[in-house]
């Protein structure tokens, strides 16, 4: 990555590993990056407009090798496939556990959870130590889940994710739109939040198809009675379209992009 104006990360392509890279990475050097600091998170500012306020941070996972990035996407999955997720997961949460402290006193904190997480027990168990050694309160963590991850759901993840509402943690249904859409899960999970996916709001100005997709979308966590948050927002018309809509939480570079633990104590 490459610092630009005024403390800015900006990727460029030829900055990222491939997915052959990231593989070959993963399975030599992944403790070593771990030990050098070089996996981290990047933190996302939440903006409610209706107090021009920041609520949360969305937590990005970073993989920064010998000043390349790893796209996180590709190496979570990779994780994944190759049972190693639980190494960076409790890597991630020691980094978090020691720096949660920085986002202030009533900001909430989003992680992305992958589908292989949560089937494994060691998940929640990571998750108990980290509000522990923290003092987080768990009704500031938010855990985000895809839709994708969720066609996987089977009755120990449906049991899991009660156990992980019944400690107070939230729950949110991340890329709403997206996925397979089958939406009996709304019925029978424990949810709080839609995260309306960002090539949704892209076109939302100029695209009615869009527009109609959205408002369906917010009028369905409206009548659930859950909360929704549109991400991706770039531009202040399509902030505008949204909160005529009755959104009014909105992550997207228009707001921030997600910034580096000094870049946020900076912002201070
Ligand atoms: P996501 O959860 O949908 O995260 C949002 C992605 O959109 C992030 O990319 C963020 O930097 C980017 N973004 C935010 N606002 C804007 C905007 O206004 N315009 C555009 N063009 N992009 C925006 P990032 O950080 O590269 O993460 C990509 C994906 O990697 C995430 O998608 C998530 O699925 C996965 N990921 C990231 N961190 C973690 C993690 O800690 N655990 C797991 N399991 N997955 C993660
Ligand atoms: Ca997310
Ligand atoms: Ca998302
Ligand atoms: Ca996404």
């Amino acid at each position: 990555s490459k610092q630009k104006g005024r403390g800015r990360i900006e990727y460029f392509r030829e900055d990222l590993f491939s997915a052959i890279e990231a593989r070959t990475l993963l399975s030599t050097k992944l403790e070593e990056s771990i030990r050098n600091g070089e996996l981290y998170y990047c933190f996302q500012p939440i903006i409610d407009t209706d107090t021009a306020r920041t609520v949360g941070y969305e937590a990005l996972a970073r993989w920064c090798h010998n000043g390349q990035q790893v796209p996180p996407d590709v190496f979570m999955s990779l994780a994944e496939e190759s049972g190693r997720i639980h190494v960076i997961q409790d890597h991630l949460f020691d980094f978090l556990a020691a720096n949660v402290a920085k986002l202030g006193e009533d900001a909430y904190l989003a992680i992305n959870i992958s589908p292989s997480q949560m089937v494994a027990e060691t998940f929640y168990r990571s998750l108990q130590r980290f509000l522990a050694e923290s003092g987080f309160a768990a009704e500031r963590l938010e855990l985000e889940l895809t839709e994708r991850s969720l066609l996987l759901v089977g009755d120990e993840v449906v049991v899991l994710l009660e156990r992980i509402k019944a400690l107070g943690v939230k729950l949110s249904i991340d890329d709403f739109g997206t996925g397979y859409s089958c939406l009996s899960y709304l019925k029978d999970l424990p949810f709080d939040k839609l995260k309306i996916d960002r090539s949704f709001v892209m076109n939302i100005d100029n695209d009615p198809k869009n527009l109609a997709i959205v408002m369906t979308i917010i009028n369905l966590a409206k009548n659930l009675g859950m909360s929704v948050l549109a991400e991706g927002v770039e531009k202040e018309g399509q902030a505008n379209v949204l909160k005529r809509m009755g959104c009014h939480l909105f992550q997207g570079y228009l707001y921030s992009k997600p910034l580096t633990l000094s870049q946020l104590t900076e912002a201070y």
